[in-house]
């Protein structure tokens, strides 16, 4: 017997397999997923098998010298999975099988075995409602049929789909089978990881926050099969769960989901990829579903299940929208400083929420409301203060920073941009009884603080919330009564196809906030754009409307679902070196609708400059062939790193 064997490093020159050939005395625990020691070379390199073959073309080949794992790593599903994700996501294929192995280092500890089951006591657990039942119907079908199928699970915030998740892992699990539950980030979502531990015994959570040695252990109990339900991020997706029953992802559409290292994976594309490997259900929940998802839903691509009520009816808070054209000069208009104010009185408490940090200027006219825009790309032009100009990042297209608006002719053109501080100190000179927490990635670049500065929140230490998305998700505060949006417009002007489907998604989720125990709630959008179907469509909780308005506009500019979509990044720190590369790149690849190279809207990052060049295709395996090919013909120059990205959800 002969093992193929892919070496754990990981260049273009060994990114093939090797035979080796079996000594006796190893024969019996070499096996598909093993992992040993092989020489190469005149060194020994550590390997992983990957098949068992009779026959080699090459007549002399060199032996195994150890095992070094006691049992198989990974099995032959895996490597099927790997050799898709290399192949898709255009890595190489240890970097994709490393994906599928256990993480950190190795403890020698050893625990007594505990096997997982649902809690005796459940009396906590709520009887599901008719629209829950249907959709746990369907879901519970399929896990016994062993049948893959994906469901968008769009039901509104509020409407239970955590309980949905819950019921079908226990079905899985009364028929011995496992489950795994993706949520997009752990530390912001405690809610469904305490109901889950609620739920079950014994289950694995996986994810970065976790020590090297804590996330092995935990894999390994997965491994042995002790732990059947494991709940985390991303990467939990690969964790060797036995009898593998439903995948989950909650939240589908965020972005944490898509890694942005290699193997630039979006988990959501993987966790279907698995199911269909291995027949096992997938289940995407959302209130706010990506159009991608639910345009294959509506196709029938997927199976859609609707939860259009919050459990016990609860109304979804108010939304006003206050248009900021009539405000001059203060960032806070004079009615959102009034129901602060009036909140506060009461001894209640409010959110006060940005989209972004003020990393992006864009041109806006404070008469009309009209957003300077890309003719050819529809995306928000940026202003470059060194040039004075604006330019889209998609196709470069330029323009003079000019006073006067297009629209309405007025002199009245400004430059956008507002951060979090300004706010504070906004919030903190005009209401003395305000004790303020700000949060934004500034504030938490100590892993864990955002904990700690919710609960200062929550418990009542500071009544004044200010913070970027992180302040959106998963919080489920009593007495936060009001939520003010600072300025809707400054992720409407991302320059990116999705800044409208982003601002929906935003507005909805941080909606979804307020009002959510006793005391009603009520949401106040400042906008220059109270017209933009984003943000009306949002106030209305109309997600329908959204999508029609947003596919048509999709369709109309050729943007996914309607096309595949792959960006390739050309860095380096010197500028010139990095446009050549992207510009002999351009030249080489055959390919019909191909956008730049540009700068990239964020031109440089950690002293690289980076220049992007936009692939539109339908035909997304043959295209990346010729990239393939492009990239063996060009000369990059020292210094200059390609990156491609396939399905690339960050366009900056
Ligand atoms: P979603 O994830 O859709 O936003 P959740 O799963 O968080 O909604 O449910 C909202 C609240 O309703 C939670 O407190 C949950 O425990 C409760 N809940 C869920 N299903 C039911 C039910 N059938 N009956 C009563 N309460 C329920
Ligand atoms: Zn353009």
């Amino acid at each position: 017997m002969l093992a193929e064997v892919v070496l754990a490093k990981s260049s273009k020159f060994l990114d093939k397999s090797y035979h080796y050939s079996i000594p006796e005395r190893l024969a019996p625990a070499i096996l598909v997923g093993s992992q040993v020691v092989v020489p190469f070379g005149k060194r020994t390199e550590t390997g992983f098998v990957i098949g068992l073959t009779d026959h080699s073309d090459i007549d002399k080949l060199k032996e195994i010298i150890e095992v070094a794992s006691p049992s198989p790593l990974f099995d032959a599903a895996s490597i099927r999975l790997a050799r898709w994700i290399s192949k898709y996501y255009f890595c190489f294929f240890i970097s994709a099988l490393k994906l599928f192995l256990p993480p950190g280092k190795k403890t020698s500890r050893t625990r007594p075995e505990e096997h997982q089951g649902e809690r005796q006591n459940k009396n906590t657990a709520p009887e599901p409602n008719e629209e829950q039942k249907m959709a746990i119907d369907k879901i519970n079908a399929c896990i016994d049929e062993e049948k893959h199928e994906t469901y968008l699970l769009y039901g509104v915030t509020g409407s239970g789909k955590t309980e949905v998740y819950i019921r079908a892992a226990a079905h899985a699990l009364s028929r011995g089978k496992g489950s795994i539950i993706l949520v997009p980030e752990i530390a912001l979502t405690p809610q469904v990881i305490e109901r889950f531990t609620a739920r079950f015994d014994n289950i694995a959570l996986l994810h970065s926050g976790l020590t090297p040695k804590r996330r092995r252990d935990e894999w390994d109990r997965v491994h042995r099969g002790e732990a059947k339900i494991v709940v985390g991020t991303r990467s939990a997706l690969f964790a060797p769960v036995k009898d593998l029953g439903l995948l989950v992802l909650d939240e589908e559409y965020e972005n944490t989901y898509k890694a942005e290292n290699n193997p630039r994976y979006n988990a959501r594309e993987v966790a279907i990829a698995i199911g269909k490997e291995k027949g096992v259900p997938v289940v995407l929940g959302s209130a706010t579903p990506s159009v991608e998802s639910y345009y294959l839903a509506l196709n029938g691509q997927y199976g859609l299940l609707k939860m259009d009520s919050r459990i016990d009816d609860r109304p979804l808070p108010p939304v006003e929208i206050l248009d900021l054209k009539e405000e001059k000069g203060w960032l806070l208009s004079h009615r959102l400083r009034e129901e602060i104010k009036a909140t506060l009185e009461k001894g209640e408490k409010v959110i006060l929420f940005l989209n972004r940090r003020g990393y992006f200027t864009t041109a806006i006219c404070k008469e009309c409301g009209y957003l300077v825009k890309c003719p050819n790309c529809s995306v928000s032009m940026l202003y470059h203060s060194a040039e004075r100009k604006l330019r889209c990042s998609h196709c470069g297209h330029e323009s003079a920073a000019s006073l006067v608006c297009p629209k309405c002719h007025h002199n009245a053109i400004g430059l956008l941009g507002t951060g979090t501080q300004r706010i504070e100190n906004e919030v903190a000179s005009t209401f003395k009884d305000a004790r303020i927490i700000r949060m934004d990635t500034d504030s938490l670049s100590k892993s864990g603080s955002h904990k700690e500065l919710f609960e200062l929140f929550a418990r009542g230490d500071a009544n004044v919330l200010i913070g970027t998305q992180l302040v959106t998700k998963g919080l489920d505060i009593a007495m936060v009564t009001l939520i003010g949006v600072v300025n809707a417009d400054s992720s409407l002007n991302l320059p990116d196809f999705r800044a409208a489907e982003r601002t929906f998604q935003q507005l909805t989720q941080v909606a979804g906030r307020a009002g959510r125990h006793h005391l009603p709630g009520k949401v106040i959008v400042q906008t220059y754009n109270p017209g933009h179907y984003a943000i009306a469509c949002a106030a209305r909780h109309d997600y329908k409307g959204f999508y029609e308005h947003e596919i048509k506009f999709r369709q109309a500019l050729s943007y996914p679902p309607f096309t595949g979509l792959i960006l390739l990044t050309i860095m380096s720190e010197d500028r010139p070196k990095a446009l050549k590369v992207a510009d002999d790149l351009k030249k080489l690849i055959q390919c019909g609708s191909l956008l730049g190279p540009t700068p990239a809207p964020i031109e440089k990052i950690r002293g690289q400059y980076r220049f992007h060049i936009l692939i539109k295709t339908a035909e997304t395996e043959g295209t990346l062939k010729s990239i393939e090919e492009a990239l063996e013909k060009v000369v990059v120059l020292n210094g200059v790193r390609v990156l491609v990205d396939v399905d690339p959800l960050n366009m900056l």
